[in-house]
């Protein structure tokens, strides 16, 4: 097996081409927009703009909120909500997606976040059958479920800053989620920003979109407007200070050593999946980006890497079994019937 000799990702990677050197299309992006991608105070400032923009588009349009958040029980999104509210003054509406698959973990951390944070919350609970179908499906013919749940998180954040008529959403992606497929500037921020639903998927699914779309097996929300804007690609900190700041802020608190995403029970099998379809484990490529951004070393992401594997190649079965019961159509239509 090869492996580009700047970052480490090797040669099966999704989308990759190493050159006659060995160094990955993904290096040569990067290295092209180093500059750029790393002047944090001017960063800040175009971030900033977008706020200013955002609040002016609400008053004008009489929206009782300035900028929408996802949260998921993690600390990224509950540390921009209080980034927005505090640093931004901003009003924000928040909302989580009630997928089945969150942590007590998870929840309590939310539960404790929405107390301290004072701010507005919806709860989306998809109808069981819509769910049961999206993921039974994605996991027939992508070998995948995580997608399911990026897909309904940002179609009910279109969903409701239509509803709201809110001008903006923030998110919660790390530098490693938007930058790790990025070849190109379409749809990469702050290259460019997605203005609907299918604008922003096409970030997560490329090319998949527009075919999705073509079989309208996708409702992708054709006219709802609003801008989606990526916190951390404009603020440089790093996921300890992250925690640190949310522990002394609200009382946060961290999950159990190394265990990433601990607000998603099903995630094991995540990663279980894309080794299996891939041959790799799912943070690959947000390791790359931290290699190219000279946080860790190429051995050290290697490691890191190695150790997902080892956790991973086998999970508990009654994990398996839980996951399937909780997906499961065609067991569920025969409960309702
Ligand atoms: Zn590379």
């Amino acid at each position: 097996m090869n492996y580009c000799k700047n970052c480490g990702l090797p040669e099966n990677y999704q989308g990759i081409h190493l050159d006659e050197n060995g160094v990955c299309n993904f290096c040569h992006f990067y290295d092209k927009h180093r500059e750029r991608l790393n002047d944090f105070e001017a960063l800040e400032k175009e971030f900033c703009a977008h706020i200013e923009k955002a609040k002016e588009e609400a008053k004008r349009q009489g929206s009782k909120y300035d900028c929408l958040v996802g949260i998921s029980g993690g600390k990224d999104s509950t540390y921009i909500v209080y980034q927005l509210k505090h640093t931004y003054g901003c009003r924000v509406l928040t909302f989580t997606l009630d997928n089945g698959f969150s942590t007590d973990y998870g929840k309590n951390n939310i539960t404790n976040a929405l107390e301290k944070l004072d701010v507005d919350y919806l709860r989306i609970v998809p109808r069981e059958s819509l769910l049961r179908d999206y993921y039974t499906k994605s996991v027939k013919l992508m070998h995948n479920f995580c997608s399911v749940c990026f897909h309904l998180m940002h179609y009910y954040s279109y969903l409701i800053a239509s509803q709201y008529k809110i001008p903006l959403i923030v998110n919660g992606r790390t530098q490693g989620q938007v930058l790790q497929g990025a070849d190109h500037e379409r749809g990469i921020e702050p290259f460019e920003f997605s203005h609907s639903l299918k604008e922003f998927e096409y970030q997560m699914f490329g090319r998949l979109v527009d075919k999705l779309d073509g079989y309208s097996c996708i409702d992708l929300l054709h006219g709802v407007k609003a801008e989606a804007i990526s916190y951390f690609m404009y603020h440089d900190v790093s996921e300890q200070e992250t925690i640190e700041f949310l522990e002394k802020a609200i009382g946060w608190v961290r999950p159990k050593a190394g265990v990433p995403h601990a607000d998603c029970w099903a995630h094991a099998l995540a990663e279980k999946m894309s080794l299996e379809k891939h041959g790799y484990p799912v943070r690959t490529g947000e390791m790359g980006v931290e290699v190219r951004r000279g946080r860790i070393s190429k051995e050290e992401a290697a490691q890191i890497l190695e150790k997902d594997r080892e956790h991973y190649s086998e999970v508990d079965p009654e994990l398996v079994q839980r996951f399937y019961d909780r997906i499961d159509n065609s067991a569920y239509k025969k409960k309702e019937a």
